[in-house]
């Protein structure tokens, strides 16, 4: 085909490349449009409900860092893909009996929402990894549906988590209601930014980390301070698998 045109969004075999290099100019773009460097917002690729070959293929596009939410699955992923050199960061809810293989597996955890699971974290992060990297995520919308603790809550689940050697706090986390106007947008990822900056000022000065944005708000979130940006449509295309939340993780 002449020149380089975008291609058609087909469900089955989503171009994984492109739509990396869609999100990143995306991101590119946000952050300049606010003054900031491009490279001060690192993408997550979200690949769950996604098979490996298409992990595989963002990896070969130069892509690092994933996220998954469901842990059979990721397991899953990171066996196929065993030796390919990335990040994993664990995004989604966390059932207690789940925490050892987390913590045994993954670099990141961006959904911890109770001192207990901590606890568990720590205990059972290996001795030959790295502490595990957190963020505390947070209920910023106030719905009884979405996980998170709540926004009043996350100072003295910060000082829990500071006082665990093997992990180390990073900063917060959070999936607002959707919402489309993008002004509207802005209004739980500030909320969110403020808090990050009350932890900061109690004495959690490493915190470095807002973990906020999805396909459909990323500039949003972009424009109130993400530092990590979560994504997956955008990038590989609608889900093939469509499940509800995991009982069996
Ligand atoms: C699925 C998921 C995402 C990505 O959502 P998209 O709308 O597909 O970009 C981000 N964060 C979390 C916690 C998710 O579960």
């Amino acid at each position: 085909m002449p020149g380089t045109p975008e291609p058609p969004v087909v469900n089955e075999a989503p171009d994984v490349a492109a739509g990396l290099r869609a999100v990143r100019a995306r991101i590119e773009r946000a952050a300049r449009a606010c003054g900031r460097a491009p490279e001060s917002v690192a993408l997550l690729a979200v690949a769950k409900g996604h098979p490996p070959a298409a992990l595989a293929a963002a990896h070969a596009a130069g892509q690092r860092r994933f996220g998954e939410s469901y842990l059979q699955e990721a397991l899953a992923k990171r066996e196929a893909l065993s030796g390919l050199e990335a990040e994993w960061h664990f995004i989604g809810p966390i059932q207690s009996n789940k925490a050892k293989r987390i913590a045994a597996h993954f670099d990141w955890v961006h959904s911890l929402d109770r001192p207990e699971l901590a606890e568990r974290l720590h205990r059972h992060r290996p001795e030959a990894l790295a502490p595990l990297e957190v963020c505390i995520q947070v209920n910023v919308s106030g719905e009884a549906s979405k996980r998170g603790v709540a926004p009043e809550k996350a100072a003295a689940l910060a000082e829990v988590v500071a006082g665990l050697s093997r992990l180390r706090l990073r900063g917060l986390m959070a999936i607002p209601a959707p919402e489309r106007d993008p002004r509207r947008q802005r209004i739980p990822f500030a909320a969110l930014r403020a808090l990050l900056e009350d932890l900061r000022t109690r004495g959690h000065t490493g915190l470095d980390t807002l973990s906020m944005g999805m396909s459909a708000d990323l500039e949003a979130a972009v424009a109130e301070g993400a530092t990590i940006v979560r994504v997956g449509t955008a990038i590989f295309g609608p889900r093939p698998l469509r499940r509800r939340a995991p009982p069996s993780g």
